[in-house]
């Protein structure tokens, strides 16, 4: 008999009536129900029968299900109790695939590559709940787990600030994170036609395959992360005085502008208009005048 795919759209109705299974807003619950998608993602995030993959959020199971077909072993971590005996019934013909009841954000991932993957790089794949994107994406980046990639599907919005360069309205700390660990691109774009129910908005498909490396070096990661945070906390200030403003940083407005301007940039420079190395090299410079810059 064909196994019960719920990427069908009838049968994902299905299951909802059978279970009484009500939405939960608070928890960004928009289901997906387009094979094309599914299969989409598989494909984005390049899954082989070697690779043990981490879901965020199975909702009732429907990408887990297409991401157990294609890979050696799932673990899907939801922290919606009530989803377990619907996810128990879905999943119950994937026997690769089970489900964490935890938040994401409180899961010790390292652990479960350890545990899982023998301390490999896993693949992380999601559909990822709107109200905590940057959060979720912004943990997984420095929480120091062996990633090799991470396939999200997040507002197409937020998939623009993810992959952007200096310059564009949309470019911010997100983005320099994103480029800091990884190399993303946007694979797809996803109608709200896709979801039950249907965001208002449009999403994307995510691909960032982490890096073994950062392709910038700097004197102390924490300064230039702090740096950045400084420059887009007042994006509309120069870079100078959202250094001297920031309250992570006792720079004076002239040792900020000392360092902006041995780097080569006018003390009226903004950080939008700053690249990854950029800001490395002023991140350095801040380091120079102090290496104990923490406030
Ligand atoms: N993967 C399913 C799909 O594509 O149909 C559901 C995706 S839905 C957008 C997001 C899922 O994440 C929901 O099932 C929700 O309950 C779950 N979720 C929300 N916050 C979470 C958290 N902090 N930790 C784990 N799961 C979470």
């Amino acid at each position: 008999m064909a196994r019960p795919y719920l990427g069908n759209p009838g049968r994902c109705r299905e299951v909802l009536k059978k279970y009484g299974f009500t939405f939960r807003k608070k928890y960004g619950q928009n289901f997906l129900i387009s094979e094309a998608v599914l299969s989409g993602i598989i494909d984005a995030a390049g899954i082989t029968e070697d690779d043990f993959v981490l879901e965020i959020g199975p909702g009732i199971g429907t990408l887990t299900q297409y991401l157990a077909d294609a890979a050696r072993r799932v673990t899907a971590v939801e922290i919606d109790r009530s989803l377990l005996p619907i996810l128990a019934d879905t999943l119950s013909d994937w026997p690769n695939a089970d489900v964490i009841n935890a938040d994401i954000l409180k899961t010790d991932i390292a652990a479960i590559a350890a545990r899982e993957n023998e301390g490999r790089p896993i693949k992380i794949a999601a559909n990822l709940p709107y109200y905590i994107t940057t959060p979720i994406i912004m943990g997984l980046l420095e929480g120091r787990a062996p990633i090799g990639s991470m396939t999200v599907m997040v507002q197409k919005e937020v998939a623009e600030r993810m992959v952007t360069g200096p310059g564009s309205k949309e470019y911010g700390a997100l983005s320099l994170a994103v480029a800091y660990y990884t190399e993303a691109e946007i694979a797809f774009i996803v109608p709200p036609s896709a979801f039950i129910p249907q965001p208002k908005v449009e999403s994307a498909v995510v691909h960032m395959v982490c890096r073994d490396k950062p392709p910038v070096a700097v004197r102390d990661e924490a300064l230039l992360f702090a740096l950045i945070r400084a420059a887009f906390n007042e994006r509309r200030k120069t870079l100078t005085n959202g250094i001297s403003h920031y309250a992570g940083f006792h720079f004076s407005k002239e040792e900020a502008a000392q360092a902006v301007e041995r780097c080569g940039f006018a003390p009226t420079v903004r950080g939008e208009q700053l690249s990854l190395a950029d800001f490395g090299a002023i991140a350095d410079a801040l380091y120079e005048i102090r290496p104990e810059w923490k406030a």
